[in-house]
Parts: structure tokens; C-alpha cells; sequence
């Protein structure tokens, strides 16, 4: 079966019917296939709208109000055709006027039929090239856009050349605002860790990394860093910037591109939270009071500084769980909770380290000694039995280690010194109890 190639359909638009009759004849001969003649702009706007040519040829001067330039930017506009303009002059106004139109190619009258058919097929090929283009500038854009990594792009001295839509929402941008705005103005880039280190005071890296980029060939990743918005939101982010070059290797830009880790931080968070938080009253477990303390005791042993270890121990929890019930025990540990909270300062470190066992590293110490701390505490329990809001009364015992930086104690031997205190208040106190109840007895 004889495989019949799709003719190229050519639309002449010239109003001198010898010469559009030649051109015609010619591009049969060459294979062509004319789908219209036409005399007038006017009318060779609507064939072209219909019969839908693969290229015009466009005689610029033509008869009536509208010359084939203008006629030709219509039909480029309207159905994108490429179109070949046909013109006696070479003029420079005409060429000029020609030129906004994006002609796809000139024959100056009276050209040979040869001239013809290379014009023609060059205009093709260069037709089906910016096609091509268009489509992968489309698919690259429609990519870009869509992918859950913020994008931005800029040309070689940090101007916004394109923002997709991740990045605009990221770092709260319309993306019609920011093109051709210098980026720094826009966002700011921090190291967390120089962030930690600077309290807040960190510098942007941003701008050094685009400067960088332009000399610096090799693409550059950065985690763990901040993208700051200019509404002073922080997103943690990691970034990742190359640089555009043309194929002679000169800079035209450069690509950066964010991935958002809020959630992974958040789930971080949450995850660090459980592992180091004690559910029942939202004190340190015995893990995360041991990580703050072990780092409490390295700065007080630096600063030369003397802390304190306070153990307490709830007293009669057994009878309370034994006579009221299990809830009202627990309900007793969230109480013993809020009472220490009260007693100390935010700055000293809490734990829940056991059933009803708790422990407090108290940072500062200035004045604060260990009558001072038991005083605080027996006025706490005081007025919360005072209060008579429960079942209950809370007692506690305790034992009080006072750290001094020369000592090489570790937080488990201060642990420890401190529950034999706790102990023997505990005993002292069961004494003194034994020994009103006997007095009251024999009385
Ligand atoms: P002491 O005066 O000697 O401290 O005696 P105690 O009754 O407080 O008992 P002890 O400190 O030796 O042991 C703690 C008890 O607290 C053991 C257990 O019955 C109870 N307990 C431990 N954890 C919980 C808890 O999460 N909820 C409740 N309701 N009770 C607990
Ligand atoms: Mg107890």
C-alpha cells in the first residue's frame, strides 16, 4: 500500500493576480498544496482562520485599509501560522515594522523559485523547532509548578525569575509580585545551629550562596537551615542551589530549591516529647530528666557553679490507692506534680523518676539552701491540704545534695545520696509519728 506523506498547505496572499497565479503554479510543481489565494488582508485573515495553513506567504503591500504586516500579526496571534513576507523593498521601515510581527522569512520580488521553496521549508523548521520549545518550556513549567519542593530561580545577580507554586505558599509570595524583584528582599536563608549559637543574631546565607553559585559551578545542599519570610516566619528547610549555564558555560542564573521539613520536625517534636515526657503529669521521665541534668552538671561544673539535687517521695501511697482507689492514687502524683512545679522555678529541671519518686536539679542556687527548699515544700503541702479539695492529704520526704564543681560526683551518685536523705526523712518522720501516736497511747 503506497504510503502517502502529508502535503505542506501554503496560502498565498498577494494582490497582483499574475504573480499570485506564478507562485501558485510553482508551488504545485514543487508539491505544495494551496489552500487559498487571496487579494485582501480582510479576507486573508478569515481563510486563515479556516482553512488553517501551515504557512502563509504575505505580500506586504496589499489593497485596502489593512497592509499585510498587520494582517500578518492577526493571523500569527489568532492561529499562529508562520508567515513569509513578500516585498519588493527592501525598506528599513518596513523591515522594522515586519520585524515585531516575527516573520518567519523575506523574499524580495522578484525571487526564483528555488529561493522560494528553501524560504519556505526554512520557515517550517524553524516553526516546528519553536513548537517544540514552547511544548518542553510548557512541560519543564508545568513540572516545576506542581512539585511539592519549592523552586525559585533567579538570573545571575539574584533577580526572581520564576517561583513555583510550593515555594511562592512557603514563604507567603504572589508569584506575580516577586518576578524581577531582587530575592533578599523577599526571603532570608539562616543556619539553625549559627541561629542557636547567635540567639537570633545569625546572618543570611542566601545571598552568599547565589554569589557563590554564579563562580562555583558544582551544586551546593544545605540542611538544617531556616527560610525566613519577610513576615518573620521560619520554615526549617533543606536547600539545594545550581547554577543555570548557557552551553558556552556562562552563568544565567541560578535554581534553588526548598524542601519544607515542618512536618518531619513537628513529628520529631512529638516523637522526642513522648520518649523524654511522663504522660501522667508532663514532668521529665527518668530519660529526659537524666539528658537535661547530665548537661546542667557539665555547665556547672564549667561555670564552676554549685546546683542542687532535691529527691522526693510521696508518703502513704499505697494507703491512698488502698482506701480511695487506683484514680485517686494517680490523681495524687498529678497534685504532687503541680506542687513542685509551684515550688521551684522554671529554670530548674523536674522529673518524675518512678511510681511516686521525683526529683528536681535546681540550676541557681543563690540563696536558696535546704531548709529553705524543705520550708517551701511543707508550705506548699500545707496549703494544698488546706484547701480541702481532695480525699487526701499529700506529705512528702525528702532528701537534699548540694553539688559542689570540685567534686567529680555524677548525676547518678548525687541520685543516689539524695534518696538515702529522702530515706532517712522519711524514717525520721514514720519516728516522730510512732512516737506521738505512743505518747497519745500511754496518755
Ligand atoms: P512510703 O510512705 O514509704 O513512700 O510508702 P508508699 O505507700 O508511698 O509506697 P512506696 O513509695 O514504697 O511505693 C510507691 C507506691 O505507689 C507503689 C504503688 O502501689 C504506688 N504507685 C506507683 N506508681 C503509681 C501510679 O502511677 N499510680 C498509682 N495510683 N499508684 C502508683
Ligand atoms: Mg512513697
Amino acid at each position: 500500500m503506497a504510503h502517502e506523506t502529508k502535503r505542506t498547505r501554503v496560502m498565498i496572499v498577494e494582490d497582483e493576480g499574475i504573480i499570485a497565479m506564478d507562485i501558485k503554479r510553482t508551488l504545485m510543481d514543487f508539491g505544495y498544496t494551496v489552500t487559498s489565494v487571496s487579494a485582501s488582508a480582510d479576507q486573508a485573515i478569515k481563510r486563515a482562520q479556516t482553512d488553517r495553513p501551515d504557512v502563509v506567504l504575505m505580500d506586504v503591500v496589499l489593497d485596502g485599509q489593512m497592509d499585510g504586516i498587520e494582517a500578518a500579526a492577526m493571523i500569527r496571534t489568532s492561529v499562529g501560522t508562520p508567515v513569509i513576507f513578500l516585498t519588493s523593498y527592501s525598506d528599513e521601515y518596513i523591515l522594522e515594522r515586519a520585524k515585531i510581527t516575527e516573520p518567519f522569512g523575506y523574499l524580495l520580488k522578484p525571487f526564483r523559485d528555488r529561493e522560494l521553496y528553501t524560504t519556505i521549508e526554512m520557515a517550517l523548521y524553524k516553526d516546528q523547532i519553536q513548537r517544540e520549545l514552547r511544548q518542553s518550556h510548557k512541560w519543564f513549567s508545568t513540572t516545576l509548578m506542581s512539585i511539592g519542593d519549592g523552586v525559585i530561580t533567579t538570573d545571575a545577580v539574584g533577580r526572581v525569575t520564576f517561583i513555583n507554586k510550593a515555594a511562592a505558599k512557603m514563604a507567603c509570595l504572589e508569584e506575580g509580585e516577586v518576578l524581577g524583584l531582587p530575592i533578599g528582599q523577599l526571603i532570608t536563608l539562616k543556619d539553625e545551629a549559627a541561629i542557636e549559637i547567635a540567639d537570633g543574631l545569625s546572618e543570611d546565607v542566601l545571598i552568599p550562596i547565589i554569589a557563590s553559585s554564579t563562580h562555583d559551578k558544582d551544586p551546593v545542599s544545605l540542611s538544617d537551615h531556616l527560610l525566613i519570610t519577610d513576615t518573620g516566619k521560619a520554615i526549617p528547610v533543606s536547600v539545594t542551589t545550581a547554577s543555570i549555564q548557557d552551553d558556552k558555560g556562562n552563568v544565567l542564573g541560578v535554581a534553588i530549591s526548598f524542601k519544607d521539613h515542618t512536618r518531619r520536625k513537628q513529628l520529631e517534636e512529638q516523637l522526642r516529647h513522648m520518649v523524654l515526657t511522663d504522660s501522667m503529669t508532663e514532668l521529665n521521665n527518668r530519660r529526659g530528666f537524666y539528658i537535661l541534668a547530665e548537661h546542667q552538671l557539665k555547665l556547672a561544673k564549667r561555670f564552676n557553679k554549685e546546683i542542687a539535687i532535691v529527691f522526693i517521695d510521696v508518703d502513704g501511697l499505697k494507703r491512698i490507692n488502698d482506701t480511695l482507689g487506683h484514680l485517686a492514687g494517680d490523681k495524687a502524683i498529678i497534685d504532687t506534680a503541680c506542687i513542685l512545679r509551684e515550688t521551684f522555678r522554671q529554670s530548674d529541671i523536674i522529673g518524675r523518676i518512678g511510681g511516686d519518686e521525683f526529683v528536681v536539679l535546681i540550676t541557681e542556687l543563690f540563696g536558696i539552701t535546704e531548709d529553705v527548699v524543705t520550708q517551701r515544700l511543707l508550705n506548699a503541702t500545707i496549703v494544698f491540704n488546706s484547701q480541702k479539695c481532695s480525699p487526701y492529704t499529700i506529705s512528702l520526704s525528702i532528701g537534699f545534695v548540694l553539688y559542689r564543681p570540685e567534686s567529680d560526683l555524677t548525676i547518678d551518685a548525687l541520685m543516689r545520696a539524695a534518696d538515702q536523705l529522702m530515706y532517712e526523712h522519711k524514717a525520721r518522720k514514720r519516728n516522730n509519728d510512732s512516737e506521738i501516736r505512743s505518747d497519745q497511747h500511754e496518755k
